[in-house]
């Protein structure tokens, strides 16, 4: 059979879905490959921030799935004989109008992810089909791949072609893509614990035992269930720290009454890695094929959505001829250095509670103790850096208000720029600009209303008359006067006349 799609998705985790997902809704025609048949029946990722939170928004299954998560409590950093060290606070509010990170349980998430991408008109899901080889041209990928089920080798045609295929990612090693290590690389043992009883109050916040002879972290999941990952130890012997009465040694001072089952235990190596290079030619990686962090400040997964909320707009509009093909050059120089710094902070941020130095472990207790720690424990996303679609003022997420009647902001935008300026006079002309370079909503503070107040605040912290947004919700520029982040973006990536600027 010879089929040809505008994108070839290979791997159905949860990148590979919203990859699928946020393009599906944006039209074009997707083929998703996958060789697993069901998805997978163990939770790995289990928090979620709220950068992946809007992004499921768009997808249009956040309001099913947040009661399904549970609240982000906050970190607490404790000591061998678990005295609280410093609390780092969770529960808070974002700058996305939702909560700032939750837990979840994936096996539920992947299946609602799953049921939503598959109705897509658009996008066609195989399961039980593995990619096994890749040719790329100037003019499309063709994939070779086999079916689990006949037996049958089968080519698809595709214009483009993303590995969304997985830590091993057979794609990458077919681009012949190098992984950089970016220092860390340690063996943890991971353990899934379900509470016979379901309850869900036995640890309502995640802690992080910083006890040199063996730190530890563990956190809730909902549905009754815990996790907890355990550092390995030279001389470690994997099977026998598996068996049951070492596990509940291990877990007793946070657990006392042992009332679990272990749906999983298994030992990873958590690395700090990113892919050489994240795109040749028509073939771009995402997820966890082009970067790995270690999950200490649970932002692998999220680091993936965000790479499917970067790509998925500019190559819709590449493929609908709206912008030029040089937009996807952006997509690495935006997303690698932006991994680079999350994963960076994940490595220092492991090193600092897992120190096995017995006298720095204990010079770092006394000053989380004394408060005199000056290191930032809460973790800040950072913004993306300037680039050709980062100008002054921007590069983070813009604000996410809920309007009057109750619709969220980015829900009335769409895939569309979204102009915010003070005042009528500065958006005339510019929105006429903007809608001529592609599809936009223009609004002043006053139109948003009293639900508008974040938008207004975060002008006001910039200085900001006027702030130009991104499909991605991300801040093109704000600033006084846009005229050089408009005419940089004309020159680079218009495919059609665009009216006069207006001064
Ligand atoms: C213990 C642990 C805890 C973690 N906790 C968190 C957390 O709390 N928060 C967070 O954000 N992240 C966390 N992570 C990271 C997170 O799990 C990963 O970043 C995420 O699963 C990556 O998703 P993905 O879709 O890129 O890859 P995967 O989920 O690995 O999916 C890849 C898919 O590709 C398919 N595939 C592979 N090869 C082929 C082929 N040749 N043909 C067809 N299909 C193929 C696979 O079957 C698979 O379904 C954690 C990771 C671990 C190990």
């Amino acid at each position: 059979m010879n089929a040809r799609y505008e994108v070839a998705v290979i791997g159905f985790g949860p990148v590979g879905m919203a990859m699928a997902g946020l393009l599906g809704r944006r039209g074009v025609r997707v083929l998703v490959v996958e060789k697993s048949t069901d998805v997978y029946p163990l939770p790995r990722a289990a928090h979620i921030d709220h950068t992946g939170l809007r992004t499921l928004q768009e997808l249009g299954c956040l309001d099913e799935l947040l009661p399904r998560m549970l609240p982000n409590r906050g970190l607490a950093l404790m000591d061998a004989s678990l005295r609280r060290l410093i609390q780092v606070p969770g529960d808070q509010g974002s700058v996305s109008g939702l909560p700032a990170s939750m837990y979840f349980y994936q096996p539920d998430f992947d299946r609602v992810l799953e049921r939503v991408v598959t109705a897509m008109e658009s996008v066609e899901v195989r399961r039980g089909l593995e990619m096994t080889a890749l040719d790329s041209g100037p003019d499309g990928v063709t994939v070779e791949c086999l079916d689990h089920t006949s037996g049958d080798t089968e080519r698809i045609e595709a214009d483009w072609l993303i590995g969304c295929d997985g830590a091993a990612s057979p794609v990458r090693q077919m681009m012949g893509v190098a992984l950089d290590s970016l220092g860390f690389d340690e063996e943890w043992l991971v353990l899934d614990l379900v509470d016979r009883l379901g309850r869900e109050d036995l640890l309502t916040e995640a802690i992080q035992v910083c006890d040199p002879r063996r730190p530890y972290v563990a956190n809730p999941i909902p549905g009754g269930r815990y996790r907890a990952e355990f550092m390995l130890l030279p001389g470690d012997e994997p099977a026998a720290l598996m068996a049951r009465p070492s596990l509940e040694r291990l877990l007793s001072p946070v657990f006392p009454d042992l009332r679990f089952d272990v749906e999983r235990s298994a030992v990873y190596t958590f690395h700090g890695l990113s892919a050489r290079s994240w795109r040749k030619g028509r073939i771009l990686l995402a997820g966890d094929a082009a970067h790995q962090m270690p999950p200490f400040l649970g932002q692998g997964m999220c680091s993936g959505l965000r790479d499917a909320a970067n790509l998925a707009w500019k190559l819709a509009r590449v493929l609908r001829g709206r912008m030029s093909a040089e937009l996807l050059d952006t997509y690495e120089g935006e997303r690698a250095p932006h991994v680079r710094s999350v994963v960076q902070s994940a490595v220092e941020f492991g090193r600092f509670v897992g120190t096995r130095d017995i006298e720095e472990a204990a010079e770092r207790d006394r000053r989380l103790l004394s408060g005199e720690n000056s290191r930032p424990l809460g973790f800040q996303l950072p913004a993306l850096t300037p680039g050709p679609l980062v100008h002054e003022g921007g590069g983070s997420l813009f604000p996410q208000p809920t309007l009057t009647g109750g619709t969220r902001l980015d829900d009335e935008v769409g895939d569309r720029f979204l102009v915010v300026a003070r005042t009528r006079a500065l958006l005339e002309g510019t929105a006429g600009w903007w809608n001529s370079f592609d599809d936009s909503v223009s609004v002043t503070l006053d139109e948003l209303g009293p639900t508008g107040e974040p938008v207004s605040r975060w002008m006001d912290r910039r200085g900001a008359d006027i702030v130009v947004v991104r499909p991605d919700r991300c801040v093109l520029a704000a600033g006084a006067d846009l005229t050089a982040a408009t005419v940089g973006m004309s020159k680079a990536f218009a495919t059609r006349a665009l009216t006069p600027w207006p001064h």
